[in-house]
Formats: structure tokens, C-alpha cells, sequence
């Protein structure tokens, strides 16, 4: 329409934070080696398309994303660079990745026959990365030293068909920690010498793969020897720490990500007043309740019930009583003079107060993964 509603929520999102994470991530790895922007789950929460055009003009080479569709939405905006699909894509959506000219991750052999045919029949070629189970347990090939005794057939005998099959290109062959966000690197240093012999035993067959790849943002910051000739950076991009016990404190990152509101509505209540479902709030004095439109629906999750805070008024305010599906009450008793239309600070900064996703992560018992790249459809993203 001519007048779109007013958003009540939105994200404020800094591409220039992101440009900058970039650049200061950058500053870690050597000249020659390429940055792939991990822009899956919508950018984690920041916008694919806004966040993979920026990435791209400050020099990332190189899109990754779960899912075939996440491709999609970036090649319908005209993105031209490489993209890579991490997870699995059915037979049924090969033409489409031909289409697309997007890599499709490979782990296995099955998979590998399905998309020669594929693209023989189609008289192209697709461009793969295999993948390599160094020690996640997810997706990708087991190295034969991984394998019980009884599956010791040969790995890289695996990997030597797939590289004879017609219309496939082994363009990459990449792997993915489960812990080189820790302290302790000994399990990320395990996997990183088990994907090392993995592409020694491919050399000695002769097979030498263009891009190796396994550093995510921990190991970008943490493993400079992981970084092979392409890291893929995600969280440390969007200006968060992959974990507590990964130091960032010297870097120099900015969080990209804002969540604002407004206040809707401000009543005065007495004493042993009871605030919202099951009645879990009870004011112990006469107070101020304030609402603000933010709810579960939004992926403002419901376990911030009588947990979190809001800013308003430059003041930290405490969630009064359980999150609804689309508003949260927060008791503004100790902040003088808020009105509706004031402005709230889920995440984020508002005078010298501050909310970080760290916090809320740690509010509700998850990561900070988790806080951004929960937040649903309905809350806008604004940028700047
Ligand atoms: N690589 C793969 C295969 C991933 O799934 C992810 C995200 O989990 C990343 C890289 C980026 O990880 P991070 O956000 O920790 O940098």
C-alpha cells in the first residue's frame, strides 16, 4: 500500500559493522587466501542478500548456505559469485542447482553417480566440494582411519571414483569442526591432522583439489594452520565471539545486529498485582508496568519470561511475568517518566546501557547463534 504500517519490532542491522568485521578478519589470514561469507539462515538473522552484497564488495569471493533455496533467493537478486551448499540436496532439486550453477556438497558415492548422470544428461558440468567427517559426525565422507574395522574399505578409493565420474568437477574438499571454539584445540587439532592426511592420501593418488577449506570462525581467529586456501566466516563476520573461550577482546569486532521496539503501553499498579499468562508476576509494591510488542512469535523466546531485560530510557527494565506470543511486559517502576512511543532496546546499546546477545544467550541457556538467527519474518530488518 501507499502507507505501510509503522513497525513495532525491527532489527537495526550496520552493514558497515559487517564490512568492517570483514576487514579486521581479513587482517588474520594470509593474502592468498579467499574469505567465503557464511550467509545461511537468512544471514543469520541479518538479511541474505543485503549482507552477501556487502560481503562480496568488501572482498569475500565466495557464499555459503544450507540449502539449495538460500541459493536461490541470492541468484534471483542477481548475486553471481560462487555459492556452496553445505547440506544435502534431493535428487528431485539437481536441475535446479544445474540451473543455478551452485556447487552442491558431495558425501558419498551414491550422491556423486546421481550428479554426473545428471549433468551428463544435461551436457554440463557441476562444480562439487566434498565434504570429509574429520570428527563432527554430520555430513561427509569417514576417513578410513574413522571407520570400524569392518568399513575399512577404502576412502580415498571412494573419492578417486568420484573424481573419474564425467560432468563432476572437484572444484573444493572441506571439512568442519566441532570444537575449535574451545580452550582446549586438542579435538580441533585431532580433526585438522586427520583432514591433512586425508588430502596427502589424495595426492599420492594424484588427485589435488583447487580449494581446501575448513576454518570457521573459531578457527579462522584460533588455527592460522587450518586456514588452507579459503576460510568460511560466519558469527565472527555478524561481530560475535563463536564462544566465550574465544578471545576477541584484541579484534575489534561490532556487532551488526540491533532489536528495537517501543513502548505501547504504561499503567500504574498496586501492590500484589499480577502480570500476564499464568499469573508468575507479582508486583511486590506499587509499580509501573510498560508493554512492549515483542513476543515468541517474533523469536524473542519465551524462556526470557521474568529472566530478561529491556532498555528504555537509558535504563535496564526487568521482564515482568511469562513472554506472550506477541507482547512482553516489562516493570519500569524504577525509571521515571516513560510514555508510549518510547523507544526499547532488546539488543543493543541505548545510552550507556547495553544489551549483548551474549547476555541473552546466556539469560535463556543457549549461544548467541541462537538469538539472531531466531528472530522471525516479522521483524523487519532496517539498514544502515
Ligand atoms: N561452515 C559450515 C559448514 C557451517 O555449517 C558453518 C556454520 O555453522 C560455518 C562454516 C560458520 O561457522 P561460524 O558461524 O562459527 O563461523
Amino acid at each position: 500500500t501507499e502507507n505501510p504500517p509503522a513497525s513495532l519490532v525491527w532489527r537495526q542491522i550496520d552493514l558497515d559493522a559487517i564490512a568492517h568485521n570483514l576487514k579486521t578478519l581479513r587482517a588474520l589470514t594470509k593474502a592468498h587466501t579467499a574469505v567465503m561469507a557464511v550467509v545461511k539462515a537468512d544471514a543469520y538473522g541479518h538479511g541474505a542478500v543485503r549482507v552477501a552484497k556487502k560481503a562480496l564488495e568488501s572482498g569475500v569471493t565466495h557464499l555459503g548456505v544450507a540449502r539449495l533455496h538460500e541459493a536461490l533467493e541470492l541468484r534471483n537478486a542477481g548475486i553471481n559469485a560462487p555459492i556452496l551448499v553445505f547440506g544435502y540436496i534431493p535428487e528431485s532439486d539437481v536441475d535446479t542447482l544445474i540451473a543455478l550453477e551452485v556447487s552442491p556438497t558431495v558425501f558419498d558415492l551414491e550422491t556423486a553417480c546421481m550428479l554426473s548422470e545428471r549433468a551428463v544428461a544435461k551436457g554440463t558440468h557441476i562444480k562439487i566440494h566434498l565434504k570429509v567427517d574429520t570428527g563432527m559426525g554430520r555430513l561427509g565422507i569417514l576417513p578410513d582411519s574413522r571407520r570400524p574395522s569392518s568399513e575399512k574399505k577404502g576412502a580415498l578409493a571412494e573419492v578417486l571414483t568420484i573424481s573419474a565420474l564425467p560432468g563432476l568437477k572437484i572444484e573444493g574438499i572441506y571439512t568442519h569442526f566441532a570444537a575449535a571454539d574451545t580452550l582446549d584445540k586438542g579435538y580441533a587439532e585431532y580433526q585438522h591432522q586427520t583432514f591433512m592426511a586425508f588430502i596427502e592420501g589424495l595426492k599420492h593418488l594424484g588427485i589435488e583439489i583447487p580449494l581446501v577449506h575448513s576454518a570457521n570462525s573459531a578457527a579462522l581467529i584460533d588455527l592460522p594452520e587450518a586456514h588452507f586456501n579459503m576460510v568460511r566466516a560466519g558469527i565472527a563476520m555478524y561481530g560475535l565471539a563463536p564462544s566465550g573461550e574465544v578471545d576477541i577482546r584484541s579484534l575489534d569486532l561490532r556487532p551488526a545486529m540491533e532489536i528495537h521496539s517501543i513502548i505501547t503501553s504504561v499503567k500504574k499498579v498496586p501492590k500484589s498485582f499480577k502480570v500476564s499468562y499464568g499469573m508468575t508476576y507479582e508486583t511486590e509494591k506499587e509499580t509501573v508496568i510498560a508493554a512492549v510488542p515483542i513476543g515468541y512469535a517474533d523469536g524473542f523466546s519465551r524462556l526470557f519470561s521474568s529472566r530478561g531485560e529491556m532498555i528504555v530510557r537509558g535504563r535496564k527494565a526487568p521482564i515482568a511475568g511469562r513472554v506472550c506470543m506477541d507482547q512482553t511486559l516489562i516493570d519500569v517502576g524504577e525509571i521515571p517518566g516513560v510514555k508510549p512511543g518510547d523507544e526499547v532496546v532488546i539488543l543493543g546499546t541505548q545510552a550507556n546501557q547495553r544489551i549483548t546477545a551474549d547476555e541473552m544467550a546466556e539469560t535463556i541457556g543457549t549461544i548467541n547463534y541462537e538469538v539472531i538467527s531466531s528472530l522471525t519474518a516479522r521483524v523487519p530488518k532496517i539498514y544502515s
